[in-house]
């Protein structure tokens, strides 16, 4: 049986490893902040090569956190894409400020810097304040930071990375979740690097955001937890988790190389008559997913209903741009506004990506594609 993603075959080959560390935990019972988030932290900051690692309870949680760190609210504008999961332009709605949306590269399906100089304009012209903007590394793919930074650097605003789909991914040497001035990233099992329940965390190069990143996530502690300097959460990660996710992350390297092989021979042998995911030179994926556009709408529904009559399972990311959800519409973007991400959204589809796919399950999906 194909799964979307197979998170059994995993378990299997390190289930005697987590089976300690979950009793190590039940053993020392600190199940609050425990001495394995710690290591998690620090071993996480090492892989991604960035200072300091806040661990925290979600990938919602690590945006949320994030802006409130950087002080966003009432009266600011966060730029961000038309193309990603909900909780990326949710937790700006959720201070009070207002996401502008700007509309994406059809060959990446992330973030077109282009579009950065309108933004900040229309935003000045909505008399809001535009302070950041969140760029989103899709399917595993980093957007173009180089681009991204510059533009961010010229017009006072930071950069928040939402790494949720792309931990382990790469430009040239440097990894995701050590761009721009604060990166965030999501442990949800689904996840490239996910742990059996809800996690996250938040990166940064920059001492005084780590140390308010630490105490947002208590309540806004202050020398301890029964002094609040600030308006926090409880923002934390269980000491379970960061167990499950020290061992996983054992794994996780191997793991990135079957995946990678897998997009390689899924690129080599899907037909071309359909858009494959393109990678920009000195970019690497964490093939969170595998992307496919069809030719058109009426195309799509024939090659999904094929799938699903040949028992592969197949995913829409994602039917609806933020910008035009229902939840979006007082701030009165209207359809057309984002044509591209608006025209990808009904060509798209994604077909099984996890590193446990044997050759004869990825033969048989590359097949059924292309009869
Ligand atoms: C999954 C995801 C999130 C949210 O992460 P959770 O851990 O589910 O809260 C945020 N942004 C993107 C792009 C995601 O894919």
């Amino acid at each position: 049986m194909i799964h979307f993603i197979d998170l059994k075959k995993q378990q299997k080959k390190i289930r005697q490893n987590i089976d300690k560390r979950i009793s190590k935990v039940l053993n020392h019972g600190k199940y609050i902040m425990g001495p394995e988030v710690f290591e998690l932290e620090e071993r996480l900051a090492e892989y991604v090569g960035s200072k300091y690692c806040v661990s925290c309870s979600s990938g919602t949680d690590a945006l949320l956190m994030s802006l409130m760190a950087l002080g966003v609210g009432r009266g600011d504008a966060v730029i961000t894409t038309t193309y990603s999961y909900f909780a990326t332009a949710e937790v700006i709605c959720f201070l009070g400020a207002e996401p502008v949306f700007v509309d994406i590269y059809p060959e990446t399906f992330n973030m077109d810097p282009k579009y950065l100089e309108d933004a900040i304009k229309d935003a000045k012209n909505k008399n809001l304040i535009p302070k950041g903007l969140i760029s989103v590394d899709l399917f595993g793919l980093p957007a173009r930071y180089r681009i991204i930074e510059k533009i961010a650097a010229e017009n006072n605003l930071f950069v928040l990375e939402d790494a949720a789909q792309s931990f382990g991914a790469s430009i040239k040497m440097k990894k995701t979740c050590s761009f721009g001035h604060v990166a965030a990233t999501s442990f949800f099992p689904a996840k490239p690097l996910g742990c059996y329940g809800d996690g996250g965390a938040i990166f940064t190069d920059d001492e005084k955001l780590a140390e308010k990143l630490k105490s947002i996530r208590v309540h806004g502690s202050g020398k301890n937890k029964y002094e609040n300097i600030r308006i926090g959460l409880n923002g934390r990660l269980d000491t379970m988790q960061a167990a499950i996710l020290l061992e996983k992350l054992s794994l996780f390297d191997s793991e990135l190389t079957l995946r990678q092989k897998i997009a390689e021979y899924y690129l080599d042998n899907i037909s071309d008559e359909l858009t494959k995911p393109y990678i920009p030179k000195n970019y690497k994926s964490s093939w969170a997913q595998f992307s496919l556009r069809a030719k058109s709408e009426h195309e799509r529904v024939r090659l999904t209903k094929k799938l699903a009559l040949n028992n592969i399972p197949y995913m829409i990311y994602y039917e609806k741009p933020m910008h035009l959800q229902p939840a979006m519409e007082s701030i009165g973007y209207k359809e057309g506004s984002s044509p591209i991400s608006e025209g990808i959204s009904n060509l798209i589809f994604s077909i099984p990506m996890h590193p446990y796919l044997t050759k004869e399950m990825q033969n048989f999906i590359i097949e059924k594609i292309n009869e």
